[in-house]
């Protein structure tokens, strides 16, 4: 029927809805690339793609994967890339004994300064789950949390495409971008997050953002001196 299909609604376009306006940012804008889980076999990957970009960040390491992978995680620091501690074997320190925490934190500090010389200044909670107690001997060993702002959720394993737009439909000045290099039982496919972060890292870059470290390979000496917490970068690239 000729006249019916001519009365019909217009179907929509193929083009689907107008792209968002370009987003733009403030100058000097920064963001913080951080991965956690490590050290894994993705991680060389990741290394590769960052020295690429010339895009610094900072690895969250589990003890026990570095003791894994000891010559990964030395590769990490000779690319200059910041180490923090993300405890020995992922569980959440909540719910454990003070002693079990204290454990958990300094094993992972020893095994990093046996393996490249000086011991972390930063720390990750698995899970992001802290109270007072966990926090309080966190930093009697000397060490300043850092939490994310941004979560790429790639441990999901979501697509490629939904890692990269999980990252930038929701980044904003200053944002510690969460990745995962690894996985708790060094056993997850990261191939996802290998292949988006060179997209993640030009579109950050089109917005006009820069890329800053939230510690440098310096040692103690970086640390931050201040009340710290989540959602303060330290260090000035
Ligand atoms: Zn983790």
């Amino acid at each position: 029927m000729l006249i019916a299909a001519a009365c019909a609604p217009v179907p929509p376009g193929p083009q689907g809805p107008p792209p968002p306006p370009p987003t733009t940012v403030p100058p000097g804008s920064k963001v913080y690339l951080t991965f956690d889980d490590g050290p894994s076999i993705y991680t060389p990957q990741v290394l590769s793609v960052l020295q690429s970009k010339g895009v610094p960040a900072t690895f969250f390491v589990v003890g026990k994967n570095a003791a894994q992978h000891p010559s990964t995680l030395q590769q990490e620091h000779s690319a200059g890339e910041g180490t923090g501690n993300h405890t020995w074997d992922h569980q959440d320190l909540t719910t454990l004994s003070a002693d079990q925490v204290r454990t958990e934190l300094q094993s992972t500090s020893d095994e990093i300064a046996n393996l490249i010389g000086t011991p972390p200044v930063l720390w990750r909670p698995p899970y992001g789950a802290v109270n007072d107690n966990v926090t309080g001997i966190a930093s009697s060993l000397g060490l300043s949390m850092r939490l994310w702002d941004v979560d790429s959720a790639d441990w999901t394993v979501p697509g490629v495409d939904s890692i990269v737009s999980n990252v930038v439909s929701t980044v904003k000045p200053d944002a510690i971008i969460l990745f995962h290099d690894g996985s708790p039982g060094d056993d997850e496919d990261r191939s996802q997050t290998v292949t988006a972060l060179p997209t993640v890292i030009d579109r950050l870059r089109s917005m006009g953002y820069s890329f800053g470290s939230l510690v440098t390979n310096a040692g103690a000496s970086s640390a931050p001196t201040g009340p710290t917490g989540p959602r303060v970068p330290i260090g000035p690239e």
